[in-house]
């Protein structure tokens, strides 16, 4: 019975933040009307809250949000019946290509996903975009909601490469909890600008050093550390 309780809160937490987080996308620009999504673990098991799919971020309650099992089976239908986001095979294949996820988040956010739909990767030209890894990889164009495009994301995430650009599409974002895959999504958004800008002066800007690139993934995943656990 306790165990129930528990699990029920930890289900109602992930809800919550699945809730929180995709209000603050849409307000603070990273993304555009229902386009991204957002999955939230329930601490310490198999299980994922996950946005529900094309409902208004601003209308969106706790009791939308549908919580799956890592095959995706519904382990507690939205009260309202929405169906789990279109990315959810996505989502779950980015948990399984990085097992310590907490927290996937997709945006279509303006300049992660103009670049995406140049079909460039993000190299490490400003210290921020180590926050994902040593660049930000585009993978080709795949349908949305597609097997095709849950595999190539998955495939091309790693330790070094926790997020990557979706041809013609955005980005998704994989962190150890919801403040540390929020405010990367926000630092790559940033510099994927830095970049286009660099580009739209006509010149491709200089990279960072592979020891610079290696300091900067290690002083940024402590630095995230000391933020409000999720
Ligand atoms: P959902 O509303 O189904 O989450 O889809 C939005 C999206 O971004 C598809 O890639
Ligand atoms: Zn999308």
């Amino acid at each position: 019975m306790l165990m129930n309780r528990k699990l029920g809160q930890q289900r109602l937490k992930a809800a919550e933040q699945v809730v929180a987080f995709c209000k603050k996308m849409v307000d603070d620009g990273l993304t555009h009307a229902t386009g991204g999504n957002i999955s939230v673990r329930v601490a310490g098991t198999e299980e994922f809250a996950i946005s529900p799919s094309a409902v208004e971020y601003r209308l969106m309650t706790v009791e939308d949000v549908p919580i799956v099992d890592a095959e995706g089976v519904s382990v507690a239908p939205s009260r309202y019946g929405h169906t789990p986001s279109s990315e959810l095979g996505m989502h779950l294949a980015a948990y399984r290509a990085l097992p310590a996820t907490q927290v996937v988040i997709h945006t279509h956010s303006p300049y992660a996903t103009t670049l995406a739909c140049m079909e460039k990767a993000l190299p490490p030209i400003h210290y921020l975009v180590c926050s994902a890894g040593e660049n930000v990889p585009c993978i080709p164009y795949y349908p949305f909601g597609s097997d095709e495009l849950a595999c190539a994301a998955a495939e091309a995430l790693d330790e070094r490469h926790r997020a990557v650009l979706l041809g013609h599409h955005g980005l998704v974002v994989c962190g150890d909890s919801v403040y540390e895959a929020y405010t990367m999504a926000a630092d790559i958004e940033f510099c994927c600008r830095l970049y286009i800008q660099a580009l739209a002066s006509g010149n491709e800007p200089n990279v960072l050093k592979p020891d610079q690139v290696d300091e900067a993934i290690r002083t940024l995943r402590a630095y995230h550390k000391l933020e409000p656990s999720a």
